[in-house]
C-alpha cells in the first residue's frame, strides 16, 4: 500500500493547564481522533485526500466542543456566521464561502461551492440560497446555540471589542482543519471556522481565504491554518508555507518553522497550522501554549495532543 497521511486541527491558543480537567481533555481528544478515524477510513480505501480533509473536518463541525459548525461562537448580532474553505492540490480547484448562517457543515457548502459552481468564495445570502438549491443540511438556530459561548457573547456585547474564542483564563481559537495526503499523491487541506466572538460588520477571517487560512498544492504542501485571522490574511501564511518551499527550496518543517515563529509573530499572529507535504511528511506547529491536533498514517496508529 502506498503511503498516505493525515492531520486535523480544533484551533490553538493560550490553553490554560488549570482549566484543562481530564473530562475536558479527554472530550477533546476523542473528537479529535474521531475526525482521524473518518478521514483515515477514506484514505485507507483509496478515496481522495479531498473526501478525506471533508470528512474530517465534518466531524469537527458536529462536535460543539470546537468553534466551527454546531460550536461556532455568537457575533455582534447574537448570531453565528460561518465561514470555511478547501483545496484540491493536484489542479488547484478550491471553494469557500463566508458569513453563512443555518449551514450544519459550511465546509461542504464549500465543497459543492468548488464542485457546482463557477466561483471559488461566495457569501451571506447568496451562499444561502445556493446551500437551498443544493440541498445541502441546514439547522436551526438552536442547533448552534452553545450556553458557554453565549456567556463569552455576553461578556463582550455592545462593546467594541471582539474576542477569541475563550473564557477568562483562556485565550484560544477554535478554528478547526484537516490536511491529507492520499494513496495516489495527492494533497488537500480544509478550514472551517465561526470566526470571533462579538465580530462585527460581517467580518470575515482568513478561514475561507484561499492563500491565507488554507492552500494545497501537489507540487509542496497543504496548509490549514488557526489564529488570528487578520494577521494570517496580512501574512498570506497558508501560501507563504508553499511559496517559500516551492521558491526558496525549503523543507516542510523549515518554510512552517518560518511562517510561524518568524513572519506572524511581529503581526500579532498568535496561532499554528497544520501542514503535510509529497512525501507524507506532517508538520503541526503553533506559537502560542497549545494546539488542539492530532494525525495518522499509514500505519493506522491515531495521536492526539494539546499542549506542546
Ligand atoms: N482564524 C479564525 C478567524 O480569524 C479564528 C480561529 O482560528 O479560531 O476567523
Amino acid at each position: 500500500m502506498s503511503t498516505f497521511a493525515l492531520a486535523v486541527h480544533g484551533g490553538a491558543g493560550t490553553i490554560a493547564p488549570e482549566l484543562m480537567t481530564p473530562a475536558r481533555e479527554k472530550a477533546y481528544r476523542e473528537a479529535l481522533e474521531l475526525a482521524l478515524r473518518r478521514g483515515h477510513a477514506v484514505l485507507a480505501e483509496g478515496g481522495s485526500a479531498l473526501d478525506a480533509v471533508e470528512a474530517a473536518v465534518r466531524v469537527l463541525e458536529d462536535s460543539p466542543h470546537f468553534n466551527a459548525g454546531r460550536g461556532s461562537v455568537f457575533n455582534a448580532d447574537g448570531q453565528h456566521e460561518m465561514d470555511a474553505s478547501l483545496m484540491n492540490g493536484s489542479d488547484l480547484r478550491a471553494g469557500a464561502v463566508a458569513g453563512v448562517q443555518n449551514v450544519k457543515n459550511p465546509v461542504t457548502l464549500a465543497r459543492r461551492v468548488m464542485d457546482n459552481s463557477n466561483h471559488v468564495l461566495i457569501s451571506g445570502n447568496g451562499a444561502f440560497e445556493f446551500a437551498h438549491k443544493q440541498k445541502v443540511e441546514l439547522e436551526d438556530d438552536q442547533y448552534f446555540f452553545d450556553e458557554f459561548r453565549y456567556q463569552q457573547w455576553k461578556e463582550t456585547v455592545g462593546t467594541d471589542v471582539y474576542q477569541l474564542d475563550h473564557s477568562d483564563k483562556e485565550k484560544k481559537f477554535g478554528t478547526v482543519g484537516a490536511v491529507a495526503l492520499d494513496q495516489h499523491g495527492n494533497l488537500a487541506a480544509a478550514t472551517s471556522t465561526g470566526g470571533m466572538t462579538n465580530k462585527k460588520w460581517q467580518r470575515i477571517g482568513d478561514s475561507p481565504i484561499i492563500g491565507a487560512g488554507t492552500y494545497a498544492n501537489n507540487t509542496t504542501c497543504a496548509v490549514s491554518c488557526t489564529g488570528h485571522g487578520e494577521s494570517f490574511i496580512r501574512a498570506v501564511a497558508a501560501h507563504d508555507v508553499h511559496a517559500l518551499m516551492a521558491y526558496k527550496g525549503l523543507s516542510l518543517a523549515e518554510a512552517v518553522r518560518v511562517v510561524v515563529h518568524e513572519k506572524l509573530p511581529p503581526l500579532d499572529g498568535d496561532g499554528g497550522l497544520i501542514a503535510v507535504d509529497r512525501a507524507g511528511d506532517l508538520v503541526l506547529d503553533f506559537n502560542c501554549s497549545g494546539m488542539y491536533r492530532g494525525h495518522v498514517g499509514a500505519d493506522g496508529v491515531f495521536h492526539t495532543a494539546i499542549f506542546r
